[in-house]
């Protein structure tokens, strides 16, 4: 299979899938968060973590340990099964998974670059994870978790690609995220045959499954082809002129930017 080619490198900005999420959702709420720091080195509204945000990093951090316990022939310690975030059901599915493939990978880096080939950010990033190197990445993604019939050094044909949810089941984002990590996955290993993509939620026993064949590629590429495109160019012209005729109402219950700060001030629509 052919992954050379493609996607033009227009601006030196790796997306991830929930940048591309904002941007989809409100071109100017994506400008005031990422856009402006990438053309000023600041952001008109930087990221600010919150409550909910912190107990789900906690509670990735302990499947997380979880994994890495079981990964090297342990037993999930009894400190982290008495955690209150600890959820026993989701110990048993990693364990499963575990006992599936003896290859699992707990939080693995990538990326695709433009021509669809795929380096680990320990390779791209400097030691500090800020520098750019000389490869440049279109799309990065973390993998929670996974798994392979085969070292990932050598030519695994399937995988299990896991990522923790925490907070409510949404049914809706099935397909989008998963699909720029199958994407990631079958530019990263050429031999990979199918790749099983999970959203596991969590505080909910709940599996999210989409998989993913080879022949699936070609249009994984085209759909990540233009949001990659869509988003480098409007990058490149923001850079050149502020793009304040660009703004459609997204989500504005949810988004940080006051009054002043959303040009069109459609919070109140
Ligand atoms: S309030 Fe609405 S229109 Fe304004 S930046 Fe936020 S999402 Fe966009």
């Amino acid at each position: 299979m052919d992954l050379a080619i493609e996607v033009p490198m227009i601006v030196d900005w790796p997306a991830t899938w929930s940048k591309w999420n904002m941007f989809n959702t409100c071109h100017w709420k994506f400008y005031l968060h990422e856009g402006s720091k990438f053309i000023t080195g600041k952001a008109v509204i930087p990221f600010a973590t919150n409550r909910a945000m912190q107990l789900g990093e906690q509670k990735h951090e302990l499947y997380e340990r979880a994994a890495s316990s079981l990964q090297n022939g342990y037993k999930i310690p009894e400190a982290l099964q008495q955690n209150p975030l600890w959820n026993p059901k989701i110990g048993e599915i990693i364990s499963g998974l575990i006992g599936l493939y003896p290859n699992p990978v707990v939080e693995q880096k990538l990326g695709v670059d433009s021509t669809w080939r795929a380096w680990s950010l320990g390779e791209y990033w400097g030691p500090d994870k800020s520098l750019f190197g000389d490869r440049k990445m279109l799309f990065r993604a973390k993998f929670d978790f996974s798994v392979f019939n085969d070292s990932i050094w050598k030519e695994p044909t399937h995988g299990v690609i896991i990522d923790y949810k925490s907070g409510k089941v949404r049914k809706e984002e099935i397909g989008k995220q998963l699909a720029l990590y199958a994407l990631i996955a079958f530019c990263r290993w050429p031999s990979l045959q199918r790749v099983d993509c999970s959203y596991l939620f969590v505080d909910h026993n709940v599996r999210q499954d989409q998989i993913y064949y080879d022949h699936d590629v070609p249009g994984l590429k085209r759909l990540f082809a233009q949001r990659a495109l869509g988003m480098q160019q409007y990058l490149l012209e923001s850079s050149k002129q502020l793009p304040i005729s660009d703004v459609n109402a997204g989500n504005c219950y949810w988004c940080a930017a006051t009054m002043n700060q959303c040009i069109k001030s459609t919070k109140e629509v």
